[in-house]
């Protein structure tokens, strides 16, 4: 036998063994003899990851709202006093061709940029300040700001606190963090190494999906803290998170496990973790994107 096929052997055996141990971690017992890591389930209304339908409402708050039919929108121009609209700049302001732009050929809306770069992350935490911008800190214990290592080579944005975050300060730390944190050591990270974020960082009240108007007045602040820490790649966890950073209605279970890019980085989509405890057969296609994403790490000289 060639060294060749021995070191392909090799590989593909070590292959097989992270992808056991991350059905395992994660808890996965019936791997079902792999056709379901062949097969991807027709999208459906039902299938779609419905973070406020999540698990964490539905377990620890007992409180599980319906699915939502995908797409769930926020498709439309943001408002004008939140970003300027890019022509020919990026988010860093660098000129990015209009091919380039991650949505672009999907009729989505500009990105927007920010113009200039914050000296530090606690630069824009103060800019938060005691926030009552938006109707969600009527409800809220803490702001949950975001966390993790400033040079973070991956960011995973979600979508906002539940209710251990809200309580505790920090992103996901409930039940569907705890999985995130599983996720981060499948491919190899450390929790400390990567950062974590969401779209809007006050709890929307029962877990629902930030409104319009709450998402256009807290996600500036995210793109702040994305154009500070300017990662490699942004792992987007669920349709709001996706749907809102590539300004698109593309339902998330068709996008996942595909490259997108949103002002020069690189976004994979994928299911919230949130939706794995619900559809835990879900977990191998987040496995299948999460693999890209390591790889892709693994092999970019830093
Ligand atoms: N879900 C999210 O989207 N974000 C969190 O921080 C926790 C749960």
């Amino acid at each position: 036998m060639s060294k060749e096929i021995i070191d392909e052997t090799l590989a593909i055996a070590r292959d097989i063994e992270n992808q056991l141990k991350f059905y395992g971690e994660m808890g996965l017992e019936d791997i079902g003899g792999g056709s379901a890591l062949a097969t991807e389930s027709a999208p459906t209304a039902d299938s779609t990851d419905s973070v406020s339908a999540g698990l964490e409402s539905a377990g620890a708050l007992g409180a599980a709202q319906a699915p939502q039919a995908e797409p769930r929108v926020r498709d439309e121009e943001p408002a004008a006093q939140r970003t300027s609209q890019i022509g020919q700049a990026g988010l860093f302001g660098e000129s990015v061709a209009a091919g380039q732009r991650g949505n672009s050929h999907r009729g989505g809306a500009a990105l927007p940029v920010i113009d200039s770069r914050d000296p530090s992350l606690e630069a824009i935490r103060e800019d938060i300040g005691d926030c009552l911008r938006c109707k969600l800190h009527e409800h809220r214990k803490t702001i949950v700001f975001g966390e993790g290592n400033p040079q973070a080579r991956l960011v995973f944005v979600g979508e906002g606190p539940g209710a251990e975050e809200d309580a505790s300060g920090r992103p996901f730390v409930g039940r569907a963090g705890q999985l995130l944190g599983k996720i981060i050591l499948a491919i190899g990270l450390k929790r400390e190494d990567v950062y974590i974020a969401n779209i809007v960082k006050c709890r929307p009240p029962g877990n629902r999906t930030p409104e319009r108007d709450e998402v256009d007045t807290c996600e500036p602040f995210l793109l702040r803290q994305l154009a500070f820490i300017r990662p490699e790649v942004i792992v987007a966890l669920g349709s709001p998170a996706f749907q809102c950073l590539l300004r698109t209605r593309e339902p998330i279970t068709r996008a996942r496990g595909e490259w997108r890019e949103w002002n020069g980085i690189k976004v994979m989509p994928t299911f919230h973790p949130a939706f794995l405890l619900r559809s835990p057969d879900k977990k191998r296609e987040v496995w299948e994107d999460m693999k890209k994403v390591r790889d892709y790490l693994n092999t970019k000289p830093i």
